[in-house]
């Protein structure tokens, strides 16, 4: 006898095997579809394997999907001539190593989320045991014994070698112990059309063990076999009693015997002519590629003819998967079959990164069918192939753009895909920066195209205006904008991260200069008069930015007149090319692996001041009167805090901008300084404390 080992399901699964048995779901059909789904997924692998080791199909030349309902034992077994699990793989893969998505499709399932979402979270075996009381699972790998797994849930679950005699030669059965109110999936009607409905696209033959009733003349002499048969299986019946007495010599009977139905007898979906396929027959088709439990956003079948000949099915999700930009999975996308054989998941050669949420197949005419992966990396079919995609995708969503619902949908789920295409494909970026969309400061609740800015720009404006910032929120009231806005330029928000990134790699659009409002060279046209103003005050206001480079020293590079601030005091404007107080966040946030290129890249600050502010004019006098005046120090320090924040950046030290705080709040409200526990390093607002007064004006 072999031994058996008891095994404890890891904490995760046991709390997903108990919400999957006690969550009241009526939709547990989807279960079935699951496991067809897992053993397509061993038969993929077996078949890559074989095309470069033959013999690996040896102990089982066939690949095919078996169906058995048993309705003596109320079971149904699914078998499959797959890869199959050795003893570790059961172990691992089914009980002992949580996926990520476990958590994932609990939290989902908890927040409202249906139970057929199951397959996406990878952990679709587990939905066994929304018709099962008790799962027996054997399977056979070409590197191992052959092993039984067995569980009822209930927190563990049995390995046990098997030594019943049954040979799979190869793969995996998996039987379900249905639960009594469950035998609904003994129905061959049933099965039938479960099996049609999601698993009609799966790309090996789908079997299922059908009860065949034939209608059988007879006469006497050989009824008495018959009476020998019924002994020996009990599966044959008289029928028509009453005519059998009529017509002695001739009897009637029903015979029953057993065969394979092949159900999925369909062409693959990309062999056939797009105009005769319906819109349904690709949402069931993208479903059972995908395991999504909705039908795709949108869908481009085409092929492509001439010197290299492949189709392509390209399918846009509704929604982003929970684990869109998780680095270390790569995402599973496009399927490559190479006339008409499954070759591989997950083809990374033929998609880039940013476009790795569309989902299809791609089927190619001049492939070899042994290439491996290693060859995938330098092949030149395959890059052709990709850059067709990658066009083809581009169409579809211009395609998506032409409806506005369907394009809000798109542009939440993948603009950050959108916008990591700028960054990484400069060939293509031109074309995708047309499907950027923004909020403006004109735009109101809607968003806005870079094209659609471009129509509204006004007489003599030759730069797109910008700003970066955390959120629509933060940038809104920002001083940076004050005197676009009195211009009746339009700003475009860019409020996400990878804004940061995409804007640095696009620079332009339609020949029209992508310029910062927080950042240097910003020019805005301006009038004879304006001119000579800013002249007359950049003379006036020299004296001032000399006193307040000194008081801030390194901390700003220089100190200048401003041009685009109408009410603030002041602000800090970072350098053309360096980082802008956004991205200063970003990378902080990132927490920096490499801290040299901080020193390097970090915003070089510039501060602009205000000429027409009242606070400024106020300084201007006192520092023109007495250059080393005490309070104009603290007042700049004051407002270079503040600037810091409008502007967008972090304080390095929050409490001695605090402190100054509160030493004006004591002063607005004519509490004395205790001269004792004043800070050293920052004196007293002493002659603004014995003239109140003049503190008001500055207030
Ligand atoms: P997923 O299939 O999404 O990875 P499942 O919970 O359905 O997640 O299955 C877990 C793992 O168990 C699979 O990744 C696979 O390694 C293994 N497995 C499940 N069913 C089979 C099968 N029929 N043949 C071989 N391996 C299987």
């Amino acid at each position: 006898m072999a031994e058996t080992e008891t095994f404890a399901f890891q904490a995760e699964i046991n709390q997903l095997l108990s919400l999957i048995i006690n969550t009241f779901y009526s939709n547990k059909e989807i279960f079935l579809r699951e496991l067809i789904s897992n053993s397509s997924d061993a038969l993929d692998k077996i078949r890559f394997d074989s095309l470069t080791d033959k013999s690996k199909l040896d102990a089982q030349p066939e690949l095919f999907i078996h169906i058995i309902p048993d309705k003596a034992n109320n079971s149904l077994t699914i078998i499959d001539s797959g890869i199959g699990m050795t003893k570790s793989d059961l172990v691992n893969n089914l009980g002992t190593i949580a996926r990520s998505g476990t958590k994932e499709f609990m939290e989902a399932v908890t927040a409202g989320a249906d139970v057929s979402m199951i397959g996406q979270f990878g952990v679709g075996f587990y939905s066994s045991y929304l018709v099962a009381d008790k799962v027996v699972v054997t399977s056979k790998h070409n590197d191992d014994e052959q092993y039984v797994w067995e569980s009822q849930a209930g927190g563990s679950f049995t390995v046990t070698r098997d030594t019943s005699g049954e040979n799979l030669g190869r793969g995996t059965k998996i039987t379900l112990f249905l639960k009594e109110d469950q035998l609904e999936y003994l129905e061959e009607r049933r099965l039938k059309d479960l099996i049609k409905k999601h698993s009609e696209f799966i790309s090996y033959p789908i079997s299922l063990w059908i009860e065949k009733t034939t209608e059988k003349e007879i006469s006497d002499d050989e009824d008495e076999d018959v009476e020998d048969k019924k002994d020996e299986e009990g599966n044959v019946e008289d029928v028509d009693d009453e005519k059998d007495k009529e017509e002695k010599k001739k009897k009637k009977i029903k015979e029953i015997s057993h065969e394979w139905s092949l159900v999925n007898k369909q062409k693959p979906i990309w062999m056939r002519k797009p105009e005769e396929i319906t819109k349904e027959e690709y949402g069931a088709f993208y479903k059972s590629l995908t395991n999504d439990w909705e039908e795709h956003l949108a869908v481009k079948h085409f092929s492509v003819e001439g010197q290299l000949e492949f189709k392509a099915v390209l399918f846009v999700p509704k929604r982003a998967p929970f684990d869109l930009f998780d680095t270390k999975k790569k995402q599973n996308n496009i399927k490559l079959y190479v006339r008409r054989v499954f070759i591989m998941d997950n083809c990374e050669e033929l998609m880039p990164e940013y476009l790795s949420f569309v989902k299809g197949i791609v089927d190619s005419e001049d492939l070899p069918l042994n290439i491996s992966r290693e060859m995938l990396q330098q092949n030149k079919i395959l890059k052709v192939i990709r850059k067709n995609l990658v066009k083809k995708c581009i169409e579809l969503f211009f395609e998506i753009a032409e409806n506005k619902e369907d394009y809000d949908k798109f542009y939440e789920a993948f603009s950050k895909n959108l916008k990591l295409g700028i960054h990484e494909d400069s060939q293509n970026k031109t074309k995708i920066a047309e499907l950027l969309r923004y909020h403006s400061t004109k735009s109101g609740d809607e968003l806005t195209s870079l094209k659609d800015y471009v129509t509204r720009m006004k007489e003599g404006q030759s730069d797109i205006y910008y700003i970066t910032g955390e959120s629509k929120k933060a940038v809104e009231n920002s001083p940076f904008l004050e005197k676009l806005k009195k211009k009746g330029y339009e700003v475009l928000y860019m409020v996400d991260a990878i804004d940061e990134y995409a804007v640095g790699q696009l620079k332009e659009f339609e020949g029209k200069k992508l310029v910062s409002a927080t950042k240097e060279g910003l020019k805005i046209d301006e009038t004879e008069d304006e001119k000579k103003k800013s002249e007359e005050s950049k003379e006036k206001f020299e004296g001032l930015c000399k006193v307040i480079k000194d008081v801030l020293g390194d901390r700003v590079e220089k100190v200048v007149v401003s041009d685009r601030v109408v009410d603030s005091p002041c602000c800090l404007v970072t350098g053309e090319y360096g980082w802008s107080a956004n991205m200063e966040r970003i990378m902080k946030a990132q927490a920096l692996r490499d801290n040299s290129m901080a020193g390097y890249m970090s915003s070089k600050k510039t501060m602009e001041i205000n000429p027409e502010n009242p606070i400024m004019d106020e300084l201007r006098k006192r520092a023109d009167a007495d250059k080393n005046d005490k309070s104009v120090k603290d007042l700049v320090l004051l407002l270079f805090e503040t600037a810091l924040l409008t502007s967008g950046f972090s304080l390095d030290d929050p409490n001695t901008f605090g402190s100054r705080i509160h030493r004006m709040l004591k002063l607005g409200l004519s509490i004395d300084e205790d001269s004792g526990d004043a800070d050293s390093d920052m004196p007293p607002l002493e002659d603004a404390a014995e003239e109140g007064s003049k503190m008001e004006e500055v207030d």
